[in-house]
């Protein structure tokens, strides 16, 4: 018995090796992100906030789960989503059933750690909401509701970490006057465009708080969600919409398929109008980490150029 389990040890000694170096990583990773304080959001766009916030603070990392180009309406979590959930200190979401197919993790996630969904920063009447379809989750299109978020996210952040409040408080009344610059950017920007022409023709309804922020009429194909698909009907509502109001322009999203605003543009064709691509809008997700877009700032600043450049 002896004499064959030392063969067994001998025989797979290499991969005995391989199990203990293994456990000796794991262990030693874990040691690294025990000390280290992690924030996770669900999207891009409240990863961005949070790191605003926290800025160079070495003893946190931010981890978001949806890259860029993903669409949190339709968004499944991963076996490593839910590892990374059940290890994170702190959670942000957007709330309003952004997410909403996350909703039953996130609340059993409430039970045993902080969780908080940002679209509580914001009160009823400042909601858009239609009967029957609900509320509008698209909160971030609205710069100074945005403001609101930012400071909702930076107190619990505060409390969370005391040791880090004083330069927390520093950096949120820093991106805060960032964001109120920006908001009057993109008013001047907007108003430049005739009245007339002012009319946002999208994939899905991402930009109502957009639209009443800015003056600007807002027409989505498909709703305030990705997850019912348009129709046929829903096409033609918007090839009539687009003739009747020679409206030059409609935009295409980075985070949703534009199957649907192709359809748009051969409706329009069969009826011999000319309409024209204003180009890619970022609705639900920020661009790629290394370029301008990858930020907040950055996307609002590209949304609003690509709206100007095609509609003015
Ligand atoms: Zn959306």
């Amino acid at each position: 018995m002896m004499a064959i389990l030392m063969r067994h040890l001998l025989l797979n000694k290499h991969k005995i090796f391989y199990f203990f170096f293994c456990l000796g990583l794991f262990s030693c990773s874990d040691d690294t992100d025990n000390q280290l304080f992690t924030i996770l959001t669900t999207t891009g766009i409240l990863g961005d906030a949070v790191q605003n916030i926290v800025q160079d603070d070495k003893d946190v990392v931010v981890v978001s789960l949806m890259g860029p180009g993903i669409d949190p309406h339709t968004y499944q979590t991963t076996q490593k989503d839910v590892q990374q959930l059940e290890h994170a200190d702190m959670i942000f979401y957007n709330g309003l059933d952004l997410e909403g197919k996350m909703n039953n993790l996130l609340k059993k996630m409430a039970q045993k750690r902080k969780v908080y969904a940002v679209g509580n920063a914001l009160h009823a009447t400042q909601l858009l909401c239609d009967g029957a379809i609900g509320i509008d989750p698209h909160i971030w299109f609205d710069i100074r509701l945005w403001k609101q978020v930012i400071s909702f996210i930076s107190q619990k952040l505060q409390a969370a970490r005391p040791e880090s409040a004083a330069r927390y408080q520093n950096n949120t009344v820093a991106y805060l006057e960032t964001l109120e610059q920006l908001h009057q950017s993109i008013t001047t920007q907007l108003q430049s465009i005739p009245k007339e022409q002012r009319v946002l023709i999208t994939a899905h309804d991402a930009f109502g708080y957009f639209g009443k922020a800015y003056d600007i009429e807002v027409v989505g194909l498909q709703g305030i969600s990705t997850v019912s698909e348009c129709g046929l009907k829903d096409i033609n509502r918007i090839v009539q919409l687009i003739i009747k109001r020679n409206i030059k322009a409609i935009f295409l999203e980075t985070s949703v398929s534009d199957k649907s605003m192709r359809a748009v543009l051969e409706g329009c064709a069969h009826y011999g109008h000319k309409v024209g691509v204003g180009g890619y809008l970022y609705s639900d997700a920020l661009g790629a980490p290394d370029t301008l877009e990858g930020t907040y700032c950055g996307m609002v600043r590209a949304n609003t150029t690509t709206i100007v450049n095609a509609l003015k």
